[in-house]
């Protein structure tokens, strides 16, 4: 077994981290305050070749899922968590690549490749929630063609995308009661889709959005694997979307851990540095601990998917340390500033929102335990 990064991986490691560092958090918090986009940094990772660097070569990328993990995570440890990762590349990217014909790849992935083109991706309804087969977004036969209508929502940065992947029903099973699921990629300017934000307290440089589609038409050019056969792809697709989430995760852990170091060693309140007393050292070398075991868990979930074995067990686990363990470092980053913790200024009351989020989406805690419970501890399904 061997532990150690390729020098490609080192290499894109320092220079992903030298472009977003040279950004840094007060350029995400501002943008995200202003109700701006991380748009300059986003550019600079994509003329860098970076923002779908797991997609095939031919399609800009040439990397896999580990390249994209360390894109993520270092983009988040320079305190610039970007959601458009998790969507875009990962989900999206990932489910074109595989589950396209020839001709989709062709239209939709170079752009996704170079990050010149963004596609953010639509599965949460209010009545659905962590239940994908009530997805009511319906897909129904029109002509040549489909028809959508229904409402998505917490749809992120669809505003700064081209496209959107969405999960629609087409049917019902007669065995199981279940949704049939289609997928679409769905123009954001196509004529009755329409956006409006909905407003939540996280630090981010993408807005959320609700978004309906009223009769949406659409040439079956635009369906993503077969017709009522969307469960495989969006599995597989869910996978990359939980390691990019856990990569974004151990870098926000970083993050914050740095921070409390740099604060811990200068800051004197009894005529010692306060890293000193073991009270604050100790929680810190175990938050540390605890984010490095993430990571090792998401570099296993990475390496499994880019050699084609079943990532899905590792991806969840992967995800849920990865949450628990940055909130923990967060949150004891911000013990050690004291009061200070709560400032903006420090910068890290304005990472906690972002991994606070991570911890619900896009698989929430319940939900990946429910997984673990059933699928490797073989105990009975509870719902
Ligand atoms: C900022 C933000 C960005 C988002 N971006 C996107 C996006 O881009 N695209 C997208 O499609 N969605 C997005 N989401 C939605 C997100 O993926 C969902 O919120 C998440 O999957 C949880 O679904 P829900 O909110 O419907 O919770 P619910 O399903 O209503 O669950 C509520 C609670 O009940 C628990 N629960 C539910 N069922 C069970 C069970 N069987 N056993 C135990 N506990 C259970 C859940 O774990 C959760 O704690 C985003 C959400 C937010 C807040």
């Amino acid at each position: 077994m061997n532990f150690q990064a390729s020098s490609e991986q080192e290499l894109l490691r320092t220079t992903v981290a030298s472009i977003a560092q040279s950004f840094g958090h007060r350029y995400f918090v501002d943008q995200a305050a202003t109700g701006g986009k991380a748009t300059e940094l986003w550019d600079a990772l994509a003329e860098a070749g970076f923002c779908g660097v797991n997609l095939p070569l031919p399609f800009g990328g040439g990397g896999g899922m580990a390249e994209l993990a360390i894109v993520a995570e270092e983009t988040a440890a320079a305190g610039c968590p970007l959601l458009m990762f998790l969507v875009s590349p990962a989900i999206c990217g990932e489910v074109i690549a595989r589950f396209g014909t020839e001709e989709q790849q062709r239209r939709w992935l170079p752009g996704l490749g170079s990050g010149s083109s963004k596609m953010a991706f639509a599965i949460t309804e209010p009545d659905a929630g962590s239940n994908s087969h009530r997805v009511a977004t319906v897909a129904t036969r029109r002509g040549d063609g489909w028809s959508l209508s229904g409402t998505k929502y917490y749809i992120s940065g669809i505003d700064e995308a081209d496209h959107v992947l969405v999960v629609t029903s087409t049917g019902t099973d007669p065995l199981t009661g279940r949704g049939q699921l289609t997928l679409f990629v769905v123009p954001t300017n196509a004529p009755g889709l329409s956006f409006t934000p909905i407003s939540v307290g996280i630090v981010a440089t993408e807005k959320q959005f609700t978004v309906t589609f009223d009769d949406v038409a659409l040439s079956d050019d635009h369906r993503i694997g077969p017709e009522g056969g969307a469960l495989r792809p969006l599995f597989m697709g869910l996978n990359p979307e939980r390691i990019i989430s856990a990569a974004t995760l151990i870098g926000l852990g970083r993050y914050a851990l740095a921070k409390a170091a740099d604060y811990a060693k200068t800051r004197e309140v009894w005529g010692v540095p306060i890293g000193s007393h073991q009270g604050l050292s100790h929680p810190l070398a175990k938050a540390a601990i605890d984010v490095e075991l993430a990571a090792l868990m998401t570099a296993k979930a990475a390496w499994q998917f880019d050699e084609g074995l079943d990532p899905a067990e590792a991806s969840n686990m992967a995800k849920l340390a990865a949450a628990d363990a940055a909130l923990v470092a967060i949150d004891q980053a911000m013990q050690t500033h004291g009061g200070n913790g709560m400032a903006t200024d420090y910068g890290l009351i304005t990472v906690w929102g972002m991994a606070r989020l991570l911890k619900v989406a896009p698989v929430s805690r319940e939900m990946v335990l429910n997984y673990i419970a059933t699928h490797t501890l073989g105990l009975p399904r509870s719902y």
